[in-house]
């Protein structure tokens, strides 16, 4: 049997917690979501994927599939089992969808492919619908057969550079399934043939502890317990530690901040992600700087650095940096302006869509550019407020959970009716 990760006794509490949501995203939104639930009560799903710890799939699975039971369907998330070798490879498969040039060795898609039909021979249990995410359990479908379900492939990759090499080997198991999500047109693979293609971002969970509301004195005491000065200022980054966040950059786009203001400081909070071996390399790196410089901070999910920690130095701090290469969407931009505070970000993947029009000026191509911004914003405050309150509004409308349930419902209504596929944009 594949091994399941279990999301705790949250169903039936944010069963009573759905209405809640009411007060956020209003009655149209809550009511058409239950009204599609009734009609797929009790269908059984499978989410797919390589880690529960880490990344922005396994921060969506566990509000997604509470919720979706809490409706009525009856929701597993599985994870593939794999030594570290495949994840070696599936992160080289992940850096080549996102543009990186890669040889791929005979060796490598041969241990791909085994792990994938070994993993079809312990998905024992019968599904409706089975939703695949990512690269790394692509080829399931290809060794588990139809089986009867519907079956879903979600790529979060920034897929619009992906290297040809890598796409032609994964486009025949790809083009096996019944149905694709990306996150938006523009991800779109080169030779895809599947018919039925939607476009859904993913979306954040206001009412989860990584996003709840908190008074801003217990954050910024929290941030100095940590050793963070929260009475000066303080530019933060939360992410994987991957060369695609690019946090060297954001570390010299700091050292330009610096210049002009003595004393601001940097923190980088990075999560290992389990499936990421890379990510270990490029945490030295970010430690060795940060070694050099006592206003540069360097926490992870190993030092005890949970939700509850993120949210209160996301609320803490006074300018947010995402400065993304490529990215898939990027949860923690809406994470941050969820709590109202203004993102300097690279203008990369899906970055951009989470942006107020009106602020786009913030998305910046290069360190020169990222600096200039996080000076501006340091200086005038009333700019930061401004920023942040219209882009808690972008959030509220678009990149919430009840939407992308709702988004989901409706896929899977489609998929089990047997509606005719048509292209969203
Ligand atoms: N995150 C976290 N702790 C960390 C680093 C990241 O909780 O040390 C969370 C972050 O708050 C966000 C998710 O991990 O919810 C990262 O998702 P995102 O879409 O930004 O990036 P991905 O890792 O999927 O590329």
């Amino acid at each position: 049997m594949l091994p399941e990760v279990h999301v705790g006794r949250r169903s039936a509490l944010i069963s009573c917690q759905i209405d809640h949501y009411r007060l956020i995203v209003g009655d149209e939104l809550i009511d058409e979501i239950f009204g599609l639930a009734h009609k797929l009560k009790g269908l059984k799903v499978c989410e797919i994927n390589s880690t529960a710890f880490g990344g922005g799939v396994a921060e969506l699975l566990p509000r997604l599939v509470p919720f979706m039971e809490a409706l009525g369907l009856d929701v597993d998330w599985r994870l593939i089992h794999a030594p570290t070798e495949f994840f070696t490879i599936t992160k080289a498969f992940h850096n080549a969808l996102q543009g990186k040039p890669h040889t791929l060795l005979e060796s490598e898609k041969s241990l791909y492919l085994q792990v994938n039909e070994q993993t079809a021979k312990l998905l024992e249990e019968r599904y409706d619908v089975i939703i695949v995410h990512d690269p790394q359990p692509a080829a399931l479908r290809y060794f588990a057969g139809q089986r009867d379900a519907k079956w879903i492939w979600r790529c979060h990759i920034d897929s619009s550079h992906p290297s040809e090499e890598v796409s032609q080997f994964l486009l025949p198991y790809l083009n096996l399934y019944d149905a694709m999500i990306f996150t938006m047109p523009e991800f779109l693979i080169p030779g895809m043939t599947v018919k039925r293609i939607v476009f859904i971002p993913p979306a954040i969970d206001p009412l989860a502890t990584k996003n709840m509301d908190l008074p801003l004195d217990i954050c910024k005491r929290a941030m100095a317990d940590s050793g963070v000065d929260p009475t000066r200022p303080v530019l933060l980054q939360v992410s994987r530690f991957d060369p695609w966040k690019d946090p060297l950059g954001v570390i010299k786009a700091y050292q330009l901040v610096k210049q002009e203001c003595r004393e601001v400081q940097l923190v980088f909070i990075g999560a290992m992600a389990a499936d990421d071996p890379e990510g270990w390399a490029l945490m030295d790196q970010v430690e060795e700087e940060a070694a050099k410089d006592p206003d540069i901070f360097v926490f992870n999910n190993l030092a005890g650095i949970g939700n509850a920690e993120v949210n209160m130095f996301q609320r803490g701090s006074d300018v947010i940096v995402q400065k993304s290469i490529r990215e898939g969407f990027g949860l923690v931009v809406s994470e941050a302006f969820w709590k109202e505070k203004p993102v300097v970000a690279g203008n990369a993947g899906g970055i951009p869509l989470q942006f107020p029009d009106a602020f786009r000026w913030y998305l910046v191509e290069n360190i020169e550019d990222c600096a200039e911004r996080i000076l501006h914003l340091l200086r005038k405050p009333g700019a930061r407020g401004a920023f942040g309150r219209a882009g808690r509004e972008r959030v509220r409308q678009h990149f919430l959970l009840p939407r992308l349930v709702r988004d989901r419902l409706r896929l899977i209504r489609d998929l089990v009716d047997g509606r005719e596929p048509q292209r969203s944009s």
